[in-house]
């Protein structure tokens, strides 16, 4: 088998403060391999923001490690549920922010938020400050932005969450295609089921706090159009989100009791 893109060994990390020691993963271990489309899924409060931070190097883990492929000049991108665009910029300056501030700025990278701002319907905005457009599209150049840095790894904590629920179909739809079209490896957390079964090749569902691994579900749709809506109609579609939904449920049980 291939060398994954990136490993999780034994990860275990707890938040410390004077009063207390929170546990908040447990011995994690999982592998993404080059272009797989991971969705991470759990309670509220398991660890999964936690996960990704450790993943994307900003937090150390406790106890196991991350392994990434450096062969590839590994680069990583970070989407979070908050668009975090610079309100005094405008598009154009928003989603060159990284060449900037990585003083890697060239005509070719012009070129490429260039070609991303046409294909995904910006072009015409690029102007505009943010505040002149809706949170789709808000959500749209955050994600530009981010592929302007061409990361081999998509690292996206609920980026759709902040988006009303029309919105939040489309959007996640569109960007979960255009991750798909570029061949980036993806891991997405996201609480919402039927958006994790229509975007990802796989399913890690965590644990209560502090958060293990407790299934892994490869996902496979028998759909005539590989697109996020469209799995929504597949055959397998309700069972697997009843068996998620049944799965998550457990970890809440006996919660409140
Ligand atoms: P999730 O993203 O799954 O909702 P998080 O990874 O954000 O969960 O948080 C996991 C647990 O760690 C939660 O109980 C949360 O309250 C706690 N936690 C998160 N960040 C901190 C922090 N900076 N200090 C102390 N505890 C934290
Ligand atoms: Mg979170």
């Amino acid at each position: 088998m291939k060398q994954p893109i990136l490993e999780c060994r034994n990860i275990s990390f707890s938040y410390h403060s004077l009063k207390c020691e929170t546990k908040a993963l447990n011995h994690i271990s999982f592998q993404v391999h080059q272009g797989e489309f991971i969705a991470i899924v759990g309670p509220s409060g398991c660890g999964k923001s936690t996960l990704l931070s450790i993943i994307a190097g900003l937090l150390k883990p406790e106890e196991g490690e991350v392994v990434l492929d450096h062969a590839n000049d590994m680069r990583i991108g970070y989407m979070l549920q908050q668009d975090h665009l610079l309100e005094w910029r405008s598009i154009w300056k928003n989603v060159l922010l990284g060449p900037e501030i990585t003083k890697t700025m060239s005509p070719a990278k012009e070129a490429l938020a260039e070609r991303l701002l046409k294909d995904y319907g910006l072009y015409r905005f690029k102007d505009k400050k943010p505040g002149e457009l809706s949170g789709g599209m808000k959500q749209r150049a955050a994600l530009i932005r981010t592929m302007v840095m061409e990361p081999a790894l998509l690292l996206l904590d609920e980026p759709f969450s902040a988006l009303d629920y029309q919105t939040r179909l489309m959007v996640s739809a569109d960007i979960g295609s255009i991750i798909r079209k570029s061949g980036i490896t993806a891991v997405l957390i996201t609480h919402d089921l039927a958006e994790a079964i229509s975007l990802a090749d796989r399913i890690l569902v965590m644990t209560k706090r502090p958060a293990t691994i407790k299934e892994e579900i490869p996902i496979h749709l028998t759909v005539a159009e590989n697109s996020p809506l469209a799995a929504r109609s597949a055959p397998e579609f309700n069972n697997l989100f009843t068996f998620l939904w049944k799965e998550i449920s457990d970890e809440y049980s006996g919660e409140n009791s």
